[in-house]
């Protein structure tokens, strides 16, 4: 296979269950944690590697290594694994997405932005999503006619926070996340709710639009993230898709759909003793405004998307508080009312967005 983002949390984890499967890595691709890329090179022996930048190079312990998005893009069309995983952060991850499709791979998809921006001309049928929740709802998919699909959220770093106290929270209070252990820019979409609603965009890409007869998505907070998403079915059961809180066992699937291991121990409800759910309340999480307009216009998800990163990128530089990332996305979405029709305008519509914000 073929691993983008090896270094990152997805990554590491997929290393893990490619060597318990014994499959084969062709091609790594990491950012500039080089001292971890040379311990994953050790190891996996990958035939080409590309990092981020080409000052990196040398340090690289490897005879065929390269450097920069067009050399990743590259690595996928000459490499001959069938299977790419997606585990990049952010917009640079789409480019990727669209070549290994192009080039009849099967993709991993870790990197939801990919969805969230350009979903309506993505062959949905050729990825497999790295996601829990979407997991989750693909694990409890029955031929039975369904009503409404539901994921949960954590609440991430301040689902308890006064709100007084949001506005200056700091980067380092929202990568205290309750339950689960990810990359940085993940963690800060868990506090901010922008995560869950790039969750219900990705639902809506891979099992929406008359695919399964389903009209409805929502989300609500689930406080142990034990159970991962929900099934409303007409006849009025419900059905939940319970697991500890672990990336192993979306990517085991990702990587073999036919899988038959144990990856996780099972969940004790008696252990667990009981579980809370909350909804998500619009005053700690502004960007839920939107939700219901960005679902019926979800081309619309480059916009919101682009200005989650540079409002990020305002935040982590201290320009922005914590509650203006939201601000920013809502402003954004306000502003940008054209849908894109193609690909090249989803690659032109984030360009503008970010040149706004930016100004
Ligand atoms: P991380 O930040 O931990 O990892 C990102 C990876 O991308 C790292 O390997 C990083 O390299 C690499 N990278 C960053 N910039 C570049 C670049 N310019 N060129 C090449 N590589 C680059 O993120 P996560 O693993 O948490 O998340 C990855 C994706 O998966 C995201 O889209 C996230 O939303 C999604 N996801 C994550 C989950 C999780 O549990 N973490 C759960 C579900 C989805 P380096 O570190 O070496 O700089």
């Amino acid at each position: 296979m073929i691993l983008l983002g090896s270094t990152g949390s997805i990554g590491v984890n997929t290393l893990i269950i490619a060597k318990k499967f014994g499959i084969e890595v062709e091609v790594l691709v990491a950012g500039s944690n080089i001292t971890l890329l040379n311990k994953q090179l050790q190891e996996h022996q990958p035939k080409m590697v590309v990092v981020a930048n080409e000052a990196d190079i040398s340090k690289v312990n490897h005879p065929n290594v390269a450097f920069g998005s067009d050399a990743i893009l590259r690595a996928i069309e000459q490499s001959k694994s069938e299977l790419v995983v997606n585990a990049l952060v952010g917009f640079l991850g789409l480019s990727p997405t669209l070549k290994a499709i192009e080039c009849g791979k099967k993709v991993a998809l870790a990197n939801k932005e990919s969805l969230v921006a350009c979903g309506a001309f993505i062959d949905s049928s050729k990825i497999q999503p790295i996601d829990s929740e979407h997991f989750g709802l693909w694990y409890l998919l029955d031929d039975k006619p369904l009503k409404k699909m539901i994921i949960t959220a954590s609440g991430g770093a301040f689902r308890d926070w006064e709100l007084s106290r949001l506005q200056s929270a700091t980067l380092a209070d929202t990568q205290k996340h309750p339950n689960w252990s990810m990359g940085q820019k993940i963690t800060i979409d868990s506090a901010t709710m922008v995560n869950k609603m790039f969750e219900l965009l990705e639902a809506r890409w891979l099992f929406g639009e008359g695919k399964n007869g389903v009209c409805e998505f929502d989300a609500i907070i689930e406080t142990k993230s034990l159970i991962h998403a929900l099934i409303d079915f007409k006849d009025g059961s419900t059905t939940a898709h319970f697991a500890h809180a672990s990336m192993q066992l979306p990517i085991a699937y990702a990587l073999d759909v036919t899988m038959q291991e144990q990856i996780l121990e099972s969940v004790n409800l008696l252990e667990v003793g009981s579980l809370e759910f909350r909804p998500i309340e619009q005053e700690r999480y502004p960007v839920w405004e939107i939700k219901k307009e960005l679902l019926a216009n979800p081309n619309r998800g480059v916009i919101i998307n682009a200005a989650n990163e540079v409002a990020i990128e305002k935040f982590i530089a201290k320009e922005i508080g914590f509650m203006d990332i939201s601000k920013t996305i809502i402003t954004a979405f306000e502003h940008f009312t054209t849908e894109p029709r193609s690909v090249d305008d989803v690659f032109a519509l984030d360009a503008e967005v970010r040149g706004y914000l930016r100004g």
